[in-house]
């Protein structure tokens, strides 16, 4: 039998909120109606209906290699057929912690959990079981995961719902918890445990880090004897090969990873220096756990993904993004179409306004401008696929060759030309 995309979002609609498991699917802030996916290979995504987009969602972030990569799916299926989990340790949760501790100076242990949502909340955890200190101090427009402590001003997944918050937070959840604008260094006091901050922020859109920003930081958790957290659930191993601390040269006490780690499974884990791993429960008295952390399959997949991101992948995802980038640029200026391509190695966003935005603030000013959702559907209708959300970033990958970015550019063209004709 074949499906639609309208009969499935409202047979969806009926027994999931919004008819997804992640609001931002739901396409609720562009309008309209999701396409459901029925497979995937390489740069592309075909919808239920046959329709095939080029997709530069790539399950935001995890496909960085493209979707279904024969390396991948070779190593999940010999996982699977070896069982899917056991409550019992195995050499694959030990070889991909030793390759995520081999590439990231300073990361000497780590924990695997399921998301980046668990990672983040268990490296709160552990800064404040290390610390001894409570509180917690955010960036504005900075996601973290949907743990409540951290839910405060979280930008994409957040904002695209157009909410300032979120119900159901109580009050007591949030009040250790301080947002500061990104991009400013905020006093740190002797109560703050720890200062968490995507190093380069790519849930309001992408946001550069001001030069000296992520260095005061450094500066100023040490003055306080606070520890600093990088969430890199986004950039880790997409920003280079060595994540935040080799493209900043700022080392953070702790970390936080997820999807490219996983390889489209699901993943994260959290880390830091062994001396700050040793209050993780058995060693310590800080409890993080999970049936599933650790999975066989996802540590599986998380390998073959990280084996084909040596050095050379990432001078390769640099020149696809800047070709992308740089293309978008030029087909926005030739259209008339005011917009902005900022782009941090292999990570690309896109504001409809005149200037990079450098935080919070100045990013919703250009994402509420009614630019993005016409653009999109545009776009969507010439077969390529951005996120459905203005607050999010695009993410090239390996799978996007030079034929698939110059086709996207030329729909990016007509759907930019579509756009300014109203
Ligand atoms: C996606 C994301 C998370 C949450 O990860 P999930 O796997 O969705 O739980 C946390 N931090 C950052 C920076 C992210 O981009």
């Amino acid at each position: 039998m074949s499906h639609t995309n309208d009969a499935l979002f409202t047979r969806g609609k009926k027994v999931m909120p919004g008819g997804v498991n992640s609001p931002v699917r739901s396409f609720r802030s562009v309008g309209g109606t999701p396409y459901f996916v029925d497979r995937a290979d390489g740069a592309h995504v075909w919808d239920v209906e046959g329709n095939r987009y080029i997709d530069f969602v790539q399950s935001y972030g995890p496909g960085i290699l493209g979707h279904a990569h024969p390396k991948v799916i070779e190593a999940v299926t010999a996982a699977a057929a070896r069982g899917t989990s056991y409550g019992a340790p195995t050499l694959g949760e030990v070889e991909l912690a030793e390759e995520i501790t081999s590439r990231i100076d300073g990361l000497e242990m780590l924990r695997l959990t399921s998301s980046g949502t668990e990672a983040a909340m268990s490296a709160i955890r552990l800064a404040r079981g290390a610390t001894g200190r409570d509180t917690v101090i955010k960036f504005s427009g900075c996601y973290h995961g949907h743990t409540d402590s951290l839910l405060a001003a979280g930008g994409s997944g957040v904002a695209n719902q157009g909410l300032s918050g979120c119900d159901g937070v109580p009050a007591g959840a949030v009040a250790d918890t301080v947002v500061a604008p990104f991009n400013v260094i905020p006093e740190i006091d002797d109560t703050v445990a720890v200062v968490a901050v995507e190093p380069v922020a790519a849930n309001m859109g992408l946001v550069e880090p001001a030069p000296g920003f992520l260095q005061g930081l450094r500066d100023a958790c040490d003055d306080a004897g606070a520890l600093l957290l990088f969430d890199e659930v986004i950039t880790g191993f997409r920003l280079a090969h060595g994540g935040a601390v080799e493209w900043s040269g700022v080392r953070p006490d702790v970390w936080a990873f997820g999807k490219v780690i996983g390889g489209g499974l699901p993943v994260g884990c959290f880390g830091a220096s062994a001396e700050v791993m040793d209050n993780v429960a058995p060693l310590g008295g800080v409890y993080q756990g999970g049936t599933l952390s650790g999975n066989p399959l996802a540590t599986a997949a998380g390998l073959a993904t990280l084996e084909v991101l040596d050095r050379d992948a990432y001078v390769e995802l640099e020149r696809i993004a800047t070709r992308l980038a740089d293309g978008m640029q030029a087909v926005f200026d030739d259209a008339g179409l005011t917009a902005t391509v900022p782009r941090v190695g292999p990570l690309v966003g896109l504001f409809f306004g005149d200037a990079a935005p450098t935080n919070f603030d100045e990013v919703k000013d250009v994402a509420e401008n009614g630019i993005y959702p016409k653009f999109f559907h545009e776009l969507l209708q010439r077969g390529v696929a951005l996120a459905p959300g203005a607050y999010e970033i695009l993410f090239p990958g390996l799978a996007h060759t030079d034929e698939i970015i110059d086709e996207s550019l030329a729909a990016m063209a007509d759907a930019a030309a579509a756009v300014v004709a109203g």
